[in-house]
């Protein structure tokens, strides 16, 4: 543990100024530092709870003296503060290593590139529905540290993302959900495929054999990964094909079994409340999770059948003039636009584009073959999506307004087509983020 001297938290958003809120709790020095302006909302928590803060910019000499640094996630290795803090070998962790240290509750750790959110909503619905004290934290709404300050759950569901397994080391999982790996955020890791599969399997690190690991068997990278590496977690693996297995999840027929600590599960398909071959994995590894949790069979198939599903996650919009819309403005990467051009079985006008992060579109291009009625470019550089796709659609068009882009792709479907908002790419070259991305969609679409 700590002295009392001063903690360092790096970054003024949801994550920094929980870690700081805790610090101070626990009757620490602490000192928030960042680099840019702080939002007013956590500004004004910093001054109650007294904390000493400094934003846009840093003070580098007083930062040299801490003790022991919190990182936000959002702060990428290579700025100069972290290279400094790491030549005077300072410690820097993240926030959910940091909180971890201060709470005894069970951990449900959910990871992987797509797909966490969901699964991590999901899980804390089944678990929340079967009457646990628990808790939601990580990338979804209020921080880990925030609620390890001011409450006291008996266990967290935790979603987390890379970024925050580079700064965890003591910290374990009860149970650890590894969903599926597929090239994201290369630019934070060296252009190194590897370096992030590291960081993803940084989820298993220090468990022990009374402790869980889920994992996707179909995903080839986990698999290889996992023969390469010794964990003493038993494993609960899940899967898409007819395996039996002893004991994770697995399909047969039209139902999808759990088998755990020697009992089964079963429910069918249908009757899952989020559709689609990426959300019935999202279920088995929730449903894994709330099986090992000892939530009853009964319980946990009210849960995956009544679950209402997050926004901008292949979310159904409208149907106009027996065209359907659908707004998956969450897919910024290719691996969740194959999902959701897997599951549309209707000819499709695809509104995609934006930032691309080195797209290799490679793995969608059957289905966009198969499935394209036309690509609708949304974006302002769209050269990528023309050279990528000119080969295999006729009709592509170039807009640069949600209005345009929904209004023109309208046009260009048939009445039996989808209309699918699902842009392998980020948003932050014409909107804010991805949700005001699906949410000017979805106003466009109420506008036709
Ligand atoms: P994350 O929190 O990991 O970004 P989300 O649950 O927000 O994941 O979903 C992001 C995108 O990925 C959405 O387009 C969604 O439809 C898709 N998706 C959800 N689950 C999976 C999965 N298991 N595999 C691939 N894509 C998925």
């Amino acid at each position: 543990m700590i002295s009392k001297n001063e903690i360092t938290v790096l970054g003024g958003g949801e994550s920094g100024v929980g870690a700081a809120v805790l610090a101070k709790k626990k009757g620490y020095k602490v000192f928030l530092s960042d680099n840019n302006e702080i939002q007013e909302k956590y500004r004004s928590v910093l001054t109650h709870f007294e904390i000493d803060f400094e934003e846009n910019g840093h003070n580098l000499s007083r930062l040299l003296t801490a003790e022991l640094v919190v990182k936000s996630p959002g702060i990428p290795d290579h700025v100069q503060v972290i290279r400094s803090l790491k030549e005077k070998s300072i410690p820097i962790i993240s926030e959910i290593e940091f909180a971890g240290r201060f709470t005894d509750a069970k951990m449900i750790c959910i990871t992987g590139s797509n797909g966490k959110t969901t699964t991590t909503l999901l899980t804390y619905h089944i678990l929340k529905n079967a009457g646990l004290n628990v808790g939601l934290a990580g990338n979804v709404g209020k921080s880990f540290a925030w609620q390890v300050a001011e409450n006291d759950f008996d266990i967290y569901v935790l979603e987390i993302s890379s970024f925050q397994l580079d700064g965890m080391y003591d910290f374990k999982a009860d149970i650890a959900m590894l969903l599926n790996i597929t090239p994201d955020h290369l630019d934070r890791y060296d252009n190194s495929f590897q370096k992030y599969v590291d960081s993803k399997f940084r989820i298993l690190q220090n468990q022990t054999n009374s402790d869980a690991l889920i994992f996707c068997n179909d995903d080839p990278v986990i698999t290889e990964e996992l023969k390469k590496r010794s964990t003493a977690a038993k494993l609960y693996p899940f899967s898409l094909n007819e395996l039996e297995l002893v004991e994770g999840a697995y399909i047969k027929g039209n139902q999808l079994i759990i088998k755990s600590n020697k009992t089964q599960f079963n429910m069918t398909l249908e009757q899952l409340a989020l559709q689609g071959k990426h959300n019935i994995y999202n279920s088995m590894a929730s449903g894994v999770a709330a099986r090992i949790a000892d939530i009853r069979n009964e319980s946990v198939k009210q849960s995956l059948s009544d679950f209402h599903n997050i926004p901008h996650r292949l979310e159904y919009v409208a149907n106009v003039h027996g065209i359907q819309f659908l707004n998956d403005s969450k897919a910024t990467n290719v691996n969740s636009t194959w999902y959701a051009l897997e599951y549309i079985d209707k000819p499709i006008v695809w509104i995609a584009g934006g930032i691309d992060k080195g797209n290799d579109y490679s793995s969608i291009k059957p289905l966009v073959k198969e499935k394209i009625r036309a690509i609708v470019c949304l974006g302002v550089d769209t050269k990528n999506l023309h050279e990528e796709f000119g080969d295999l659609v006729d009709n592509i068009v170039d807009t640069t307004s949600m209005d345009i882009a929904v209004v023109t792709a309208y046009h260009i479907a048939n009445k039996g087509d989808s209309v699918l908002l699902s842009p392998s790419c980020a948003s932050f070259d014409l909107f804010d983020n991805y949700e005001e991305r699906g949410n000017k969609f979805k106003e466009a679409v109420n506008a036709l």
